[in-house]
């Protein structure tokens, strides 16, 4: 698989750092609110990257911090920690409101079908992880103490700036407008590992340091999980766009640091969802929830459906439209799927690698889920047998998420108790006594009821006939019928 890695700029091969294992790191939510429908693309597409590496025979840990301390209402260390924002928004306590929303957080997951990490590690269970890379970074000369809080001197690198060429200007979240400059800071992108002095006196989560009591940063919280839990390396680490600079640059700097070597091998970015006014975001009044699509109707895979049509390396734009487009193009395909038969013959094995590997050259494209849904969709025009079709969409499905076969499944069994209700035969169950079900004889036999029912006795005796000479006994019972080979 090529793979875009935004610390080179470039598409590359990927190869893991060890044969059996990959290494995958995610920044978890900051549990103060709702999941937007924003994070939450990022979710998806981190979720289809893993489930392709597994796909694709690879064994994968996957790693997730829940931050539920330290991070502050500006990327730049300033501002109130917006765990207590939400607290005090809701009259709760801080562990309140991280347990309420940690679990909101995975409600969501599980219905955009994005599956648990194999570790989701909330930041405050880590301290001590903390203050070993801190106490060693301070031993290194790699931070200093001053005003009440412990920074990393970002003066000490010769290359802090991994993801851009940009100039230090053009970054300059520390100085942003409105955002009072911390004067205790060396360089301006000196960055907070522990705060023992706030603005907020307030901070309800406080522990013991050899600084003083006090808090970790946010940008320490994912590089201390992530070896705590992956170990002195890893392979990929993904986040949202926007993580890129500060947080991920930070996490760089002191990961290597304190390591003495190279850190992360892949850096996946997912950009943005935006609606038209701009990026979706927490702080910029009204966001969506997945709470939100469902009060509106919409089935949250159809979202999910919509995330998938597009590249995770280019921005989306959210309108209700667009979901509307999507909803009804997932309905149709699920209908289209309901409408192949299952067991129409033998799985053709070669036609099923044809139809696997173009899904594969897609999603080795960079994840090119876009590609993959045509390739999806071609599936259900090949020339081949229903079987086939739906042995290969399932396939793809494991990758995609979009529950098709299951969903396909149910339409199925709904158009048939329909037809049931219709023919007069609800609640008309027909039991096979050797185990195998057989759609030819369960037809038959529906058919005779219906003929009873009718009181079209002659034609349900021709019926009954008609099955013993296929070697079929039937027995009547108040549900339905049995029926066995002689
Ligand atoms: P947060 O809970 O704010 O820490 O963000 C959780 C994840 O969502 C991070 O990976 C962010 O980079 C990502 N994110 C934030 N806003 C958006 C957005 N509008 N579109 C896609 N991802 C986003
Ligand atoms: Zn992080």
């Amino acid at each position: 698989m090529y793979l875009y890695n935004s610390a080179s700029r470039k598409k590359e091969l990927f190869v893991p750092n060890h044969p059996d294992i990959v290494k995958m790191y995610t920044c978890g939510p900051t549990v103060y609110h709702f999941a937007h429908i924003g994070n939450l693309r990022s979710y998806i597409m981190e979720d289809v990257l893993e489930k392709y590496l597994r796909f694709s025979g690879y064994n994968v840990k996957r790693v997730m911090n829940i931050t539920d301390v330290g991070h502050l209402t500006s990327d730049a260390d300033e501002g109130e920690d917006k765990m207590l924002k939400g607290a005090k928004r809701e009259h709760k306590s801080v562990m309140e409101i991280a347990q309420f929303y940690t679990n909101a957080f995975f409600d969501d997951c599980r219905k955009l079908n994005i599956k648990r990490p194999d570790v989701v590690e909330p930041a405050t269970n880590c301290i001590e992880d903390y203050i070993r890379i801190i106490t060693k970074l301070m031993d290194d000369g790699y931070a200093y103490f001053a005003g009440g809080n412990v920074y990393f001197d970002t003066s000490k690198l010769e290359r802090y700036y991994v993801f851009n060429d940009f100039n230090a200007d053009d970054l300059d979240v520390g100085v942003r407008e409105g955002v009072e400059e911390d004067t205790n800071k060396r360089n301006k992108n000196d960055f907070v590992l522990w705060f023992t002095k706030s603005k907020f006196e307030d901070q309800a989560l406080k522990w013991d340091s050899p600084w003083g009591t006090g808090y970790p940063g946010w940008h320490i919280e994912c590089s201390g999980i992530s070896m705590k839990h992956l170990g002195e390396d890893l392979d990929i680490h993904c986040g949202g766009i926007d993580n890129a600079f500060p947080h991920h640059t930070n996490e760089i700097a002191q990961s290597e640091s304190y390591l003495g070597h190279k850190w992360c091998n892949w850096w996946v970015h997912v950009l943005h969802l935006n609606t038209t006014s701009g990026k979706m975001s927490k702080s910029s009044g009204e966001f969506l929830t997945v709470k939100l699509l469902e009060e509106k109707g919409y089935d949250p895979l159809s979202y999910r459906f919509f995330c998938l049509q597009s590249h995770y390396r280019k921005a989306l734009v959210f309108t209700w439209e667009n979901l509307d487009n999507a909803q009804k193009a997932y309905g149709k395909l699920v209908s289209r799927l309901a409408g192949l038969k299952p067991d129409d013959g033998p799985v053709d094995e070669a036609a099923l690698e044809q139809l696997l590997d173009r899904f594969r050259s897609a999603m080795d494209a960079d994840l090119n889920t876009s590609l993959a849904v045509t390739a999806l969709y071609d599936s259900l025009k090949a020339q081949t047998n229903d079987a086939t079709k739906l042995n290969a969409i399932g396939e793809m499905d494991k990758v995609l998420g979009l529950e098709l076969t299951e969903k396909a499944e149910l339409k199925r069994e709904e158009a048939k108790k329909a037809a049931q209700a219709a023919s007069g035969n609800a609640g008309f169950t027909v039991i096979p006594e050797d185990g195998t079900e057989d759609a030819t004889v369960t037809e038959l036999l529906e058919m005779r009821q219906a003929a009873k029912k009718a009181k079209q006795y002659a034609q349900a005796d021709a019926i009954r006939e008609q099955l013993r000479g296929m070697g079929i006994e039937i027995t009547d019972i108040p549900s339905g019928a049995k029926w066995k080979h002689i």
